[in-house]
C-alpha cells in the first residue's frame, strides 16, 4: 500500500496547478477528466449521440472538430460555424462542456464565443501569434504537442501562451512520429511522467490520435492514466466506419462504458477517479 503513498508521485501532484475548465470540472485536481466526442462534428443527429452517450456514463465534456486541419485539401475540413452551434446545442441539453479546434488567429473570436476550452492542434504547436492570441483571451488552452516536437519545444510554446496572462494551459500528449508504420504516431507515456516533474500545468493523453487504431485506444487510454495523465481525449463515432475523418481510430460509442470501466480501475489505483 505504501508504494501509492510514495512522497514523489505526492510532490508531482501537489505541484500541478489546476485549470478549472467548468464550475465543477477542473484538470490536474483528483479527478482524470474524459474528453470525448467525434474528430469532425458532422451533423446534429451524430454529435448529439455521442453527446448522449458521454452523458449516460457520467462523462462532462464533449471534443469535437468544427475546423479541421487535413493533411489533403479534398478532405472533409468540417462544418465550420454550424458546427460550432451543434456543438454548443447539445453540449448545453446534456450539461457538457465543449472543447473545439481554433485553427488560426482570426477564429479566435467565434470559437471563444462558443466553447469552454481553445484547442490548439498538433500541426499548430509552434504558431507564434496563435499561441499569443489565445493567451490574450480568458480561455483555458488546451496545447496539443507537435508530433515532431521535443517536449521542451511544447513547454516552451506553453510558456509563449502563458506571457501573454492566460496560465489556464492543459498539456495535450498526443503521439509523435516515429519510424513504424504500424500505429499512427508514437504515444509518448514517458513525456506524461517526465511533464508531472517538469511543469505545473496539467497534462492530458490523447490515444486516438497517437495510435491511429481503434483496437489500441483503450490500452493507450489505460497507459495515458498510469503514467499519471489528468485526462484523457478519445474520439467516438455512431458509426465509425462512416466518419468523415480519422474513421480507423473512433471507437463505437458502445465502447464508452468499457473504457470508463478499465480506464477507472487503473485511475483508482492512481487513488484518483474518472469523470
Ligand atoms: C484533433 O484533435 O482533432 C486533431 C486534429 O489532432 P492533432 O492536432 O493532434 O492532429
Ligand atoms: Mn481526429
Amino acid at each position: 500500500m505504501e508504494i501509492f503513498a510514495s512522497p514523489v508521485s505526492q510532490i508531482d501532484r501537489q505541484s500541478t496547478q489546476p485549470v478549472a475548465i467548468g464550475p465543477d470540472v477542473i484538470v490536474g485536481a483528483e479527478a482524470v477528466v474524459l474528453m470525448a466526442g467525434p474528430c469532425s462534428v458532422e451533423s446534429y443527429e451524430q454529435t448529439r449521440a455521442v453527446a448522449e452517450a458521454i452523458h449516460r456514463v457520467g462523462g462532462r465534456v464533449l471534443r469535437g472538430g468544427a475546423f479541421k486541419p487535413r493533411t489533403s485539401p479534398d478532405s472533409f475540413s468540417g462544418l465550420g460555424l454550424e458546427g460550432l452551434k451543434i456543438l454548443r446545442a447539445v453540449a448545453d441539453e446534456f450539461g457538457l462542456l465543449v472543447i473545439t479546434e481554433a485553427l488560426g488567429v482570426e477564429y479566435i473570436p467565434l470559437v471563444a464565443e462558443y466553447a469552454d476550452v481553445i484547442q490548439i492542434g498538433s500541426r499548430n504547436m509552434q504558431h507564434f501569434p496563435l499561441l499569443w492570441a489565445v493567451g490574450e483571451t480568458d480561455k483555458p488552452v488546451l496545447l496539443k504537442r507537435g508530433f515532431m516536437a521535443t517536449i521542451e519545444e511544447w513547454l516552451m510554446a506553453a510558456e509563449h501562451i502563458a506571457r501573454r496572462g492566460n496560465e489556464q494551459i492543459i498539456l495535450c500528449e498526443r503521439g509523435i512520429r516515429g519510424f513504424d508504420p504500424s500505429t499512427r504516431n508514437v504515444l509518448d507515456t514517458t513525456a506524461i511522467a517526465l511533464i508531472k516533474q517538469l511543469s505545473a500545468y496539467p497534462v492530458i493523453g490523447d490515444p486516438s490520435h497517437a495510435t491511429g487504431r481503434a483496437d489500441l485506444v483503450i490500452p493507450a487510454a489505460r497507459a495515458c492514466v498510469a503514467a499519471g495523465a489528468d485526462g484523457l481525449l478519445v474520439e467516438f463515432h455512431p458509426h465509425p466506419l462512416e466518419a468523415l475523418s480519422d474513421a480507423e481510430q473512433a471507437l463505437p460509442l458502445d465502447a464508452l462504458p468499457q473504457l470508463v470501466d478499465e480506464v477507472g480501475r487503473i485511475a483508482a489505483a492512481m487513488r484518483r477517479r474518472l469523470t
